[in-house]
């Protein structure tokens, strides 16, 4: 007798709550979506999405957490992360388990989980329920972080404190130097390499996505594809293939405005995302730099991301001054209107991995100032292997970031940086187009289901 299956067709989705991970995991959702399914995103009380009419189909949860605002305020977040992962497992089991008793049929496919919250996996396993990892930053980044999570962490702390050392290429990682390994500034390099190696175990996943495309990090899939014991699916980037607003804070449109009123690929768009801070001192050699360069300038600088500061009212008036010459600032920026104006000639970022794909996908070269952990990565990949960004290394002064500029925007090696980016885009644009690498990988996935 024919076995009466029911079909599947519930995902749930667990995002980190932070807008770098939210960002892609909404978008992997409307992709899903795309695809026939139904959208749970279980969110902790600590995330700020909200169910708005571009996930109106989609079914939110929150699971209950217990931290206090001054922990969200002094944890920093690296210790965020691992106490997130202590304290939502419970709760994530207790959600997961009351879904299943409302479904009339027990229909979920799968649970895919953010890398970083891998509490999860004691709810799927308890319940028997297929999962699969979403890792949100680059190939690139996945293998750095399995590479670190089996080096000895007391004879690489001693090889990370040697300048000469910092500078060589880490083996294996070619072109990556010691100092461009995604080690963290949000905490010590125990716990670092600790949070590694659980978010690199698969655990019993059934697969991992990657919002990364093969045109891009063709290697470091083949490494992964290698090295992990699950199918590997890079689908990205995913905001070209579902893109889906779901910014934290509000944006300030008035930026486009200013932008149409600007000559074409003049400006230099600075974003440093949703978490670096800047130094007082860093943003006057930067605003100084800026000032000196013939060029428009539009700068995102984000409340209390100056230390001390609430915006910029601490910093003297002179930095004022400067930043009006020829810039315009604002708190938050619809990105990717931005980056897609043709006024944008250049964009000065912290390289997180979204901002990249976001710049690549819109042929736009980069100013890469990385701060910390996979912007590293990324910039030394910007700078060295699609050789489409120009790196800041150590203390930013007020020539350096003029030099920059200039060598972007107005030399030919950045006309010639630009083409590259632009051939690039068009390839990210031909892999998530039908019979694209990563449309296929996006179907195979849902077949695999
Ligand atoms: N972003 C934005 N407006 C801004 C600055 C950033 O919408 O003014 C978005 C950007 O488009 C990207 C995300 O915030 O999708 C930042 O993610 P990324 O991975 O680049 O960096 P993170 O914030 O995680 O450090």
């Amino acid at each position: 007798m024919e076995e009466n299956r029911v079909k599947k067709t519930r995902i749930v989705l667990v995002p980190v709550p932070a807008q770098g991970h939210v960002t892609p995991m909404m978008q992997l959702g409307k992709a899903l979506h795309s695809k026939g399914f139904s959208i749970t995103v279980v969110l902790t009380q600590y995330n700020r999405v909200s169910s708005s009419k571009y996930f109106s189909d989609f079914h939110f949860l929150t699971i209950p957490g217990s931290l206090t605002e001054s922990d969200l305020k002094n944890l920093g977040p690296q210790n965020f992360v691992l106490k997130l992962n202590q304290i939502c497992e419970a709760s994530f089991k207790q959600c997961i388990g009351q879904l299943l008793r409302e479904q009339c049929n027990d229909d979920i496919a799968c649970v895919v989980y953010d890398e970083y919250m891998y509490f999860s996996h004691a709810a799927v396993q308890e319940f028997q329920l297929p999962s699969v990892v979403f890792s949100t930053t680059s190939a690139t980044a996945f293998v750095c972080r399995s590479v670190l999570s089996r080096v000895d962490a007391e004879s690489f702390l001693i090889d990370m404190k040697d300048p000469e050392t910092q500078d060589k290429v880490f083996p294996g990682l070619h072109p990556l130097r010691y100092k461009d390994l995604p080690t963290s500034a949000f905490g010590p390099l125990g716990s670092t390499l600790k949070v590694y190696s659980e978010t690199v175990n698969t655990r019993t996943a059934s697969a991992v996505i990657i919002n990364s495309a093969s045109c891009l990090e063709s290697s470091s899939l083949a490494w992964l594809q290698q090295q992990l014991q699950v199918p590997v699916f890079p689908i990205g980037p995913l905001h070209i293939t579902a893109s889906a607003p779901s910014s934290l804070l509000e944006e300030d449109r008035s930026c486009i405005e200013w932008l149409n009123k600007q000559k074409s690929s003049s400006v230099i768009y600075i974003s440093l995302g949703s978490l670096a801070l800047t130094q007082t001192k860093e943003m006057f050699e930067m605003a100084w730099g800026l000032s000196n360069s013939n060029q428009p300038f539009l700068w995102v600088i984000r409340p209390g991301s100056v230390p001390g500061s609430e915006w910029t009212e601490s910093l003297p008036e002179q930095f004022s001054k400067l930043v009006a010459e020829r810039g315009y600032t604002v708190k938050w920026a619809p990105q990717m209107e931005v980056l897609r104006h043709p006024a944008v000639g250049g964009f000065w970022s912290h390289c997180g991995w979204n901002s990249t794909l976001e710049s690549i996908g819109e042929g736009v070269p980069m100013i890469c100032r990385p701060f910390t952990g996979d912007q590293k990565v990324n910039a030394r990949y910007l700078e060295r292997v699609w050789r489409i960004g120009v790196q800041l290394e150590g203390e930013l002064d007020k020539g350096t970031v003029e030099r920059a500029l200039e060598r972007l925007l107005v030399d030919e090696e950045g006309a010639e940086m630009r083409k590259r980016a632009i051939d690039l885009k068009e390839k990210l644009e031909a892999s998530v187009r039908i019979g694209g690498s990563s449309c296929s990988s996006l179907d195979d996935f849902v077949n695999s289901l």
